[in-house]
């Protein structure tokens, strides 16, 4: 049962500050939708989940339930501890930009990924000045044999999931993605919604 439950809208963000050992669970409501992931260490915001240190620690390109992801430090931040959903996550593609959006020509004030992390971040003061290198839940993006890299379509269905414990403190931010331009959300952005499972202790 969870402690709190609360609704992403699309396109937009959720961060919180939680201590390790809390458990949260990732729902994608509608399904076809992706959200962008990123833990700061409160204490030292210069240190972040890596997905690149994330993939060398595991030794797995794509993230599966099991995974332990390591900070740019290489010390353990957040476990994938269980996957309801087909399994297809990312942590190879940036996140969208407004750079992104420009090139798609899009509106200038169209949302993106990186816009909603940093606005996250800054309420529990942290400065984000770039987005990391995200860990996209639920995206299906993989490099085909041939090397191609196919941003395809969302497998999750409505209500499928994705549980995490937190490893150490971190304030976590999840980005609904608002890509609407390039079709890898079938049924265009949507909500989404994150329960805290369980909470040693949470200062929203
Ligand atoms: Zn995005």
């Amino acid at each position: 049962m969870a402690v709190s439950t609360t609704t992403i809208p699309a396109r937009k963000g959720w961060s919180a500050h939680l201590v390790a050992g809390t458990n949260i669970r990732l729902i994608d409501v509608e399904g076809g939708q992706a959200a962008d992931l990123w833990a700061y260490n409160p204490a030292d915001h210069d240190e972040f989940l890596s997905a690149q240190h994330s993939r060398v620690h595991m030794g797995q390109a794509y993230p599966v339930a099991g995974w332990t992801f390591v900070t740019n430090q290489r010390r353990p931040i957040l476990e994938f501890t269980h996957d309801a959903s087909p399994g297809r996550h990312d942590c190879l593609a940036a996140a969208c930009d407004s750079f992104r959006y420009q090139l798609l020509g899009a509106d200038p004030d169209h949302a993106s990924c990186e816009d909603t992390l940093i606005a996250e971040a800054a309420k529990h003061n942290i400065r984000v000045a770039r987005a990391p290198q995200p860990f996209n839940v639920f995206a299906n993006f993989h490099v085909d044999t041939d090397g191609r890299f196919e941003l395809d379509k969302c497998l999750t269905e409505p209500g499928d999931s994705a549980t995490f414990t937190l490893l150490m403190d971190a304030v976590v931010v999840i980005s609904a993605c608002p890509q609407d331009i390039v079709g890898f959300q079938p049924g265009g952005p949507t909500s989404m919604a994150v329960e805290i499972l369980d909470a040693p202790g949470v200062s929203p």
